[in-house]
Formats: structure tokens, C-alpha cells, sequence
């Protein structure tokens, strides 16, 4: 299985919901808040589909594949877009593209930043790929992979997340 920035920003909000992806125990389909952020993408994706352009990476880290799908590369300004349909500014988004961005560097593609859009919020975020950022993130690929073939799911949360995750139901199903 490839690690990609997804597996990385549900590594950063609950080890539970990470083990629960990769193990394709998935609803995100039957979630509005997923649909309403897949109309966000798409209305971006028309608006940006002739400007910037679309790439998937791959890279083999210690044994570990690696991938992920950019959908809005600016190669002239190096710059990665990212939009998300979240009301809030999330610390697991700025992994899911640190992650972008050092997958970049290890196929030798210059990158500058990303930016993350909050259309919701009006906002922008950048991000900055720092030396200490690569440190975290060859741990986290490790502990990712340890993590998801744990034949044991990793408990329930019990946080304020959980009121706004795909799983909600799943997690708190026998209360
Ligand atoms: S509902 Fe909470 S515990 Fe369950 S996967 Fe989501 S964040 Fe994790």
C-alpha cells in the first residue's frame, strides 16, 4: 500500500481513523461534509484545470512507496494549491502538504510553498517545508506503516473531532 497525504493528515486528527482508511473500512461517501468539500474541489478544479498542472509522484522511501496527486501544481512559481472546505484552519491539512512538498523534493522537483485555500473562511494559509518538518515526516511514514498493520484497530477518541468525522457513527455505534 502507498502512504500518501492522506494517510498523513488522518495520521495527525486519530490513529483510529488512520488504522480505519487503510484498512478500507471507508465512509467518506455517505458524508455531506466530504460531498460539500468534493463541490469545492470540482468548482476549483474548473476554475484552475488551464492554469496549473496535474501530477502524481512516487518514491520509494527505505522500502516504504510513497505517492500522492497534486491537483494544482504551479510549476512556473513552485507553488502547490491545496483547497479545503473545512471552517477551520487544521494542523492535519499543513502535513497532508508538507508531505506534498517533500515528496517533491525527493523527485528532484523544485518546489517553493504551498498554499492552502479556506474558501469558507476567505483565507489562505502557506506552507514551508523545514529541515525539522523532513525529520517528522520520516518518522511518521515509519510509524504509519507500523500503525495500519496493527491487526488492532486504535481506540475510540473520545474528542471534539469525532462530532465532525466520517466515523462518527462507526466509533459510537454501541453508545
Ligand atoms: S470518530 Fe473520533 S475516534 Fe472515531 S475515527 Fe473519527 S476521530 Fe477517530
Amino acid at each position: 500500500m502507498n502512504i500518501t497525504g492522506t494517510h498523513i493528515n488522518y495520521y495527525r486528527l486519530c490513529p483510529r481513523k488512520l488504522w480505519l482508511f487503510a484498512n478500507e473500512i471507508q465512509m467518506e461517501q455517505t458524508s455531506n461534509i466530504v460531498a460539500d468539500g468534493k463541490v469545492i474541489e470540482e468548482e476549483s478544479y474548473l476554475q484552475r484545470s488551464e492554469k496549473y498542472t496535474q501530477i502524481q509522484l512516487f518514491h520509494d522511501y527505505n522500502g516504504i512507496p510513497l505517492s500522492g496527486k497534486l491537483d494544482f501544481f504551479d510549476i512556473k512559481n513552485k507553488i502547490i494549491h491545496e483547497t479545503k472546505r473545512s471552517n477551520k484552519v487544521e494542523d492535519a491539512h499543513i502535513w497532508q502538504v508538507k508531505f506534498y512538498l517533500w515528496l517533491l523534493q525527493l523527485n528532484d522537483i523544485e518546489a517553493e510553498k504551498g498554499v492552502i485555500e479556506y474558501p469558507k473562511l476567505r483565507k489562505t494559509e502557506e506552507v514551508i517545508l523545514k529541515s525539522e518538518d523532513i525529520t517528522y515526516l520520516e518518522k511518521a511514514v515509519v510509524e504509519i506503516i507500523g500503525l495500519i498493520h496493527n491487526d488492532r484497530c486504535p481506540p475510540v477518541l473520545n474528542a471534539k473531532i469525532c462530532k465532525s468525522c466520517s466515523y462518527y457513527d462507526f466509533c459510537y455505534a454501541q453508545e
